[in-house]
């Protein structure tokens, strides 16, 4: 009975204590994507106390494995470990001591989750069927450090058959946990847009192109994919976010560069995007005798969870806190998120954690310096990081 659901549970509150000292130490001592050393040391330190083998992974990245006492299939548990540009201003006697630097996303609440995981699950390894790898995933927030660590074959050796993981959320109360099937978060495209007018003085614009006034017409052309071009039902967003030409009231610009993102969901709406987006300025810049020069960079992938694992991760929700803990969403989030690295033909699952209190105190959203948690939630995390494992690994326990 020592992998029963209400058992994990125990043992996760039972190091609640732990997991909050932890948690703090990381949130004051926070590392900006490709930079956690310090983080990465200090998990590292900790798996191998725990007798789980690390390997590095990436510069700071952390790949542990923990050998079950049976044969059987291996499951990935993933926690991103790293801040944000940020100066914190929440007064917390824990807040970040590195100036404008500040977990304000959650990461180290996930970090602590996933090391508490680990502790549980490596005080059961000879009732096991199976193994569990443990990504400490850098670079979440700038570069994709998913896809870095994919690439150094976290995912081989032992093959990886599952992956889980989740983001805090303080919008629902700790205790609580969010999911989602199917399509979750959106892909993201980074674009560059140049127009290539021709500059000449701003008394004769007949004498050049005004790339100024074709790049407004590029983007509200741009606006209108989502708005005529698609169906209400299907989802995307172009956003032109960065417009910059010209150098002088009485000079026509000659160029005029913008920068944006396409996001969508799924791989169909991911390629017709990209090539509407690329079509419309390129054709709307012909037709005013200017060009556009297209460049779209491949960038997230979007995360869309697979149905069977899960069902199995609601089964293990509901094993921790019953049905009524399990808030079941039915609208993607158009945010994006890296883990979808790690689903490269593996199915997956990203859920969300509550973190939340119900009240006030932790009404200040991510991304911002006075972002605050409930850390009642870290025990919750950690227990489900665990039972979901378990239940992959050991079926019917
Ligand atoms: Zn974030
Ligand atoms: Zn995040």
């Amino acid at each position: 009975m020592a992998l029963d659901p209400k058992t994990l549970l125990c043992e996760a509150k039972a190091l609640q204590e732990e997991l909050v000292t932890l948690r703090r130490d990381l949130h004051a001592h926070p590392e900006l994507g490709s930079c956690e050393v310090r983080t990465t040391s200090l998990i590292k330190k900790y798996l191998e106390e725990l007798g789980i083998e690390v390997r590095p992974c990436t510069e700071t990245g952390v790949l542990g494995i923990l050998y079950g006492g049976k044969p059987g299939k291996t499951i990935g548990l993933r926690a991103d470990i790293d801040a944000l540009p940020i100066q914190e201003e929440t007064g917390l006697p824990f807040a970040s001591k590195n100036a404008g630097v500040m977990h304000a996303c959650g990461h180290d609440l996930h970090t602590a989750s996933l090391m508490g995981a680990a502790k549980i699950l490596s005080a059961h390894r000879d009732a096991l069927c199976g193994n569990v790898k443990f990504f400490f995933q850098p670079d979440e927030e700038g570069n994709g450090g998913a896809e870095r660590m994919v690439r150094a074959g976290c995912l081989q050796d032992p093959d990886v058959d599952a992956v889980f993981g989740g983001h805090s959320s303080t919008g629902r109360i700790a205790g609580h946990y969010g999911l989602k099937y199917g399509k979750t978060y959106a892909a993201s495209n980074p674009f560059t847009i140049l127009i290539r007018g021709q500059g000449c003085h701003g008394a004769y614009p007949g004498s050049g192109i005004d790339s100024i006034a074709v790049a407004c017409q590029v983007v509200t052309a741009l606006q209108t994919l989502v708005s005529r071009r698609i169906f209400a039902t299907d989802s995307a967003v172009v956003t032109v976010g960065s417009f910059h030409a010209g150098t002088a009231g009485n000079i026509i610009a000659g160029e005029a560069e913008l920068k944006g993102i396409i996001r969508t969901l799924g791989p169909e709406m991911r390629e017709k995007m990209c090539r509407m987006v690329k079509e419309t300025a390129e054709g709307v810049a012909a037709a005013m005798g200017a060009s556009a020069e297209v460049q779209i960079r491949t960038s997230y992938p979007g995360v869309v969870n697979e149905d069977g694992f899960t069902a199995l991760v609601q089964q293990a929700m509901a094993e921790l806190v019953g049905k009524e803990g399990i808030e079941l969403e039915t609208v993607p989030n158009m945010g994006t998120e890296d883990f979808g690295y790690f689903m490269d033909g593996i199915p997956g699952c990203y859920c969300s954690f509550g973190f939340g209190d119900g009240r006030n105190e932790c009404r200040f959203p991510a991304h911002g310096p006075y972002f605050r948690a409930n850390e009642a939630g870290l025990a919750y995390a950690a227990a489900l990081h665990a039972n979901v494992a378990v239940r992959y690994l050991n079926g019917g326990r």
